[in-house]
């Protein structure tokens, strides 16, 4: 199980009782969190109390793979010069736990041991001040340790920094390259392994050619069973489904054995296939793996890597496009969609599998889940490159049911309303230079994607309630000109 490491940070001011009582404190605290929290074990590491151990902890921090953040916590004060070379050598996420081991003063006893003991209003400062000082990238969270709101936040943190993590060492593999023409699905793939960690690499459609061509008849039994098992079956075109089946199959086995957590594929790159790869990769989508289209390798590793931070949460995440509007007055609303790979995770009724023909890429007519998509609230997330950085760009949205059937659509599709509202929404986007593939997700909120951006030091654009279309402008000037200063 992944680690998050906590340390206390004190002194030597005020004896050897006083440090127990510390170390006893953060052992208590740090096993309530791992009561409260699931998925990680929080593990006190060690109460610092000068530079040599201070140095200490944050290295073996740093060190330990299976550690994925560190909780700090100032119980007492910390003169924070102690701090700085153990922050120079932390690559972990950071949280500023800045909670006390007691939520009440208790004013009949009070005294000054009490209060040289319990001094995180004090330490935290001198600490954050370092921190601050260092350019330390960091969440800082407020409150008793036992207050449900404040669990909730770290519940966040270590969603986001096992988000982080896992970024740190996910693989992507893209059969073929990016859409011929394409610009905003394109990037930089060196500069996304260097901020990121994503390693991402071309293979030939031809390799997983090869794995379809050896799939067994009892492989593709099973699968069609498992297929009937979970959706309706409303089509007699079989052959086209078990072709389907083969390429899941297939997907299966390379990704599994390259480590990989998302890929792409193109339409314009299919030789040896005879459809486009559509149900095999809604199927995919549905186990976690992220996905792109059109080579868009910059959306698949964000759809796994949010995939990754909702894992345990109610909601759906995956893999979207924008692809037409309601323009009626007062009551617009986004069709989005794909040509067939939208993730079953969105579906409110059950999948059909249906076979049409796709009218791009001039292949044979490719097996698809068909469904109607989930309502709630949401974000809509892509990520583009501006040559000299990336920004994500996060709009608030509202999952909604399609207002009338549309029978004639053989895709998996889902509806939203953008805010403030639709007009400002969708200028606001095109202002930022927002992608139309996105991940979207009804499991992650801005405040979850605002703190990834923090922790990996992207530029973040949010599109909300409060957007006004002149100061959004304004932001995207400053921040070119912070790009172009640092
Ligand atoms: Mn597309």
């Amino acid at each position: 199980m992944k680690k998050v490491y906590f340390i206390t940070g004190s002194q030597d001011l005020y004896g050897e009782e006083c440090l127990r009582q510390v170390a006893e404190d953060s052992r208590v605290i740090a096993s309530y969190l791992n009561s409260k929290i699931d998925g990680v074990e929080i593990e006190y590491c060690s109460t610092v109390r000068d530079e040599a151990s201070c140095v200490e902890a944050c290295k073996k921090a740093t060190n330990d793979e299976s550690c994925i953040a560190v909780i700090t916590w100032m119980h007492t004060f910390s003169p924070a010069k102690m701090w700085i070379k153990g922050l120079q050598f932390l690559k972990k996420p950071l949280l500023h736990f800045h909670t006390q081991a007691n939520e009440k003063l208790p004013y009949d006893t009070i005294d000054m041991d009490f209060m040289n003991l319990n001094q995180t209003a004090h330490g935290g400062r001198e600490y954050g001040f370092m921190c601050t000082r260092l350019g330390v990238k960091r969440e800082v969270i407020v409150g008793y340790y036992e207050h449900e709101e404040v669990i909730e936040k770290i519940k966040r943190f270590i969603d986001v920094a096992r988000a982080v993590d896992f970024s740190k060492n996910l693989n992507v593999a893209m059969f073929g390259s990016n859409m011929r023409e394409v610009s905003v699905t394109d990037g930089d793939r060196v500069e996304s392994q260097i901020k990121y960690g994503w390693n991402v690499n071309y293979y030939g459609i031809g390799d997983l050619v090869k794995l379809v061509n050896e799939v067994t008849d009892k492989e593709l039994n099973d699968k069609m069973a498992e297929y009937n098992s979970l959706y309706i079956m409303n089509t007699d075109n079989l052959d086209a489904v078990k072709e389907q089946a083969k390429y899941e199959i297939a997907l299966d086995k390379f990704l599994t054995s390259g480590n990989f957590g998302a890929y792409t594929d193109t339409f314009q790159d299919l030789h040896g296939l005879r459809q486009l790869p559509g149900l095999a990769t809604q199927r995919m989508m549905a186990k976690g793996i992220g996905f792109g289209a059109e080579g868009d390798y910059k959306t698949a590793a964000l759809n796994a890597i949010f995939c990754e931070m909702a894992k345990g949460r109610k909601g759906s995440t995956g893999f979207m496009e924008d692809y037409t509007y309601d323009f009626t007055r007062g009551e617009e609303v986004v069709l989005g969609s794909h040509m067939l790979e939208v993730s079953p995770d969105f579906a409110s009724t059950q999948p059909k599998i249906e076979v049409h023909q796709l009218g791009i890429g001039g292949k044979e007519p490719p097996a698809r889940l068909v469904f109607d998509g989930v309502e709630g609230d949401a974000v809509a997330v892509c990520m583009i490159d501006l040559g000299d950085r990336f920004r994500l760009i996060c709009a608030k949205v509202e999952l909604v049911k399609q207002p009338k059937p549309m029978p004639k659509l053989p895709v998996a599709r889902i509806m939203w309303k953008l805010k403030p509202d639709h007009q400002t929404g969708a200028a606001a986007w095109i202002y930022a230079g927002g992608a139309h593939h996105t991940v979207v997700s009804s499991a992650l909120t801005v405040d979850d994607v605002r703190l990834f951006a923090k922790l990996t030091d992207t530029e973040l654009v949010v599109i909300d309630e409060n957007t006004d279309l002149n100061a959004l402008q304004k932001e995207l000037e400053i921040n070119d000109l912070i790009a172009k200063l640092k």
